[in-house]
């Protein structure tokens, strides 16, 4: 599986593609501000995008869907529960003092948990509120084989959880989706963050101090 991960000021948030070196179709995950470092990841691999997959619509992970869609004509998915967020983009730079532009349309909702294909390779969706309602953990692997990369977005970090003080943000909630959703991967399950480095599922289990203890404000958006 081909993994790419670019970041750039001032969010360093990560964004991702993600291609099946087989078939070499792919998708993009998150692209914001470094979308022009994801783009040229795509074309240096000789990807095809099949799809434009987006962990929840926090403005640093969606400021570069539109040149995205543009530059890959792949349709976008989105957990409906973060439209509102989405659609709300450039008031979210206004809330943060950035200029942001309007975004395109979302083209699909997860309904269920997919899998969404691209070559040998699915991203099955998993519902985890509590840093936004429609947070998503998509998780990416081989369609025989079990075992799964975790796109988290913003709910676990290495060390550290989402922030739950934005508009539709529940402290109880995301630790109960990091619990009952994240955590039931196994220990060896890479986690791949919307910020920061890479860690594992048991890594996260035996070491980070948020989600043993059900409290806590710490993080990014
Ligand atoms: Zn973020
Ligand atoms: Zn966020």
């Amino acid at each position: 599986m081909i993994i790419e991960t670019r970041e750039i000021e001032p969010f360093r948030k990560n964004g991702y593609v993600v291609g099946c070196d087989r078939t070499k179709e792919g998708v993009i995950i998150d692209p914001g501000d470094e979308v022009d470092q994801l783009l040229d990841a795509v074309s240096t691999h000789g990807l095809s995008i099949k799809y434009i997959l987006l962990t929840h619509a926090h403005m640093d992970h969606i400021t570069g869907v539109d040149r995205a869609k543009k530059a890959l004509g792949a349709p976008i998915g989105l957990h409906a529960d973060d439209n509102f967020l989405y659609k709300a983009v450039v008031q979210q730079g206004i809330a943060f003092g950035f200029h942001v532009d309007p975004q395109p349309p979302v083209d699909f909702f997860y309904d269920g948990a997919g899998p969404w294909r691209f070559g040998d390779y699915g991203a099955w969706v998993h519902h985890t509120p509590g840093h936004s309602p429609g947070g998503v953990c998509l998780a990416i692997g081989r369609q025989d084989d079990p075992s799964r990369t975790l796109f988290v977005g913003d709910t676990l970090f290495a060390g550290s959880i989402g922030r739950t003080d934005l508009p539709g943000g529940d402290m109880t909630t995301l630790v109960r989706s990091i619990r009952e959703v994240l955590f039931a991967f196994p220990d060896e399950a890479a986690v791949l963050s919307g910020h920061g480095e890479p860690t594992t599922v048991g890594r996260e289990k035996r070491t980070n101090p948020y989600v043993g203890h059900g409290h806590g404000e710490h993080g990014s958006f």
